[in-house]
């Protein structure tokens, strides 16, 4: 089966509204994703079916549970391939999402397929994390923080927070384990600021369960975080 109708066919299964335009878009990013992957290790996932539900039916779910206004500023921490946050820039032309990765030649390919999906709307930043939420460029200046697959709740809390603005969220994508990464994290979210206002759960597709935790940022945060990664992997909130 061709991977649009593929991802037709699974966003109807979860309630997804999916355009034609949208469709073209991910269809390219397939494409150009396992171009690319031949050349460097980019995804494990290497299927249309796999690449059409798990990459990018699963990015999409982000929108389908969280309101995101327009014109909304977006960071997608540790992007990777360009997951959730190029998946959201193709479905949101009004948004604009800043691509942070610390691994540049992945930066390199997302750079290069966004530009074969015609986006206009990302920009890129080869950062570590903790190392830009210290910067008053990025600190504080974003609507919207996402991240998925990128470390657990607690440390990804530290590198997520600072981005968002006072009012704003950070968006973590979970698999099964979000219940108990939550407990760990009581101490992180309370030091950071972070209230868990939502959490979605849903099975994607028979391919099992994922949750989505929102959590709001009710104050500014004590500007010694981010601490160094260093400190963070010794001494996790
Ligand atoms: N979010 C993508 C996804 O779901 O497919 C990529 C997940 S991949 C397993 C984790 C990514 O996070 C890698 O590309 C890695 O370079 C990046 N990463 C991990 N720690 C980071 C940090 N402290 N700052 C920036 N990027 C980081």
């Amino acid at each position: 089966m061709a991977i649009k109708s593929i991802i037709k066919d699974n966003a109807e299964i979860v309630g997804l509204e999916i355009t034609q335009e949208l469709i073209e878009k991910l269809e390219i990013y397939a494409k150009e994703l396992k171009e690319w992957n031949e050349k460097i290790n980019l995804t494990a996932i290497k299927d249309d079916e796999g690449i059409a539900i798990k990459h990018f039916i699963d990015s999409l779910m982000l929108l389908k549970y969280v309101d995101i206004p327009e014109n909304s500023k977006i960071i997608d921490v540790g992007t990777g391939a360009g997951f959730p946050g190029l998946v959201i820039a193709a479905a949101r032309s009004d948004v604009k999402v800043t691509l942070l990765d610390s691994t540049g030649k992945k930066l390199k390919v997302v750079a290069d397929i966004a530009e074969k999906m015609g986006l206009k709307n990302y920009e890129i930043l080869n950062m570590r994390a903790e190392e830009a939420g210290q910067k008053k460029e990025y600190r504080e200046q974003f609507d919207f923080a996402t991240a998925r697959a990128v470390a657990e709740l607690r440390v990804l809390s530290e590198y997520c927070l600072p981005f968002v603005k006072k009012d704003g969220y950070f968006v973590s994508m979970k698999g099964a384990l979000a219940e108990l990464e939550i407990e760990n994290a009581e101490n992180a979210l309370k030091v950071l600021s972070g209230k868990i206002e939502d959490k979605f759960c849903f099975d994607l597709c028979s391919q099992g369960e994922r949750n989505i935790i929102k959590i709001k940022k009710i104050s500014q945060i004590p500007t010694k975080y981010p601490r160094v990664s260093a400190q963070i992997a010794k001494k996790p909130l």
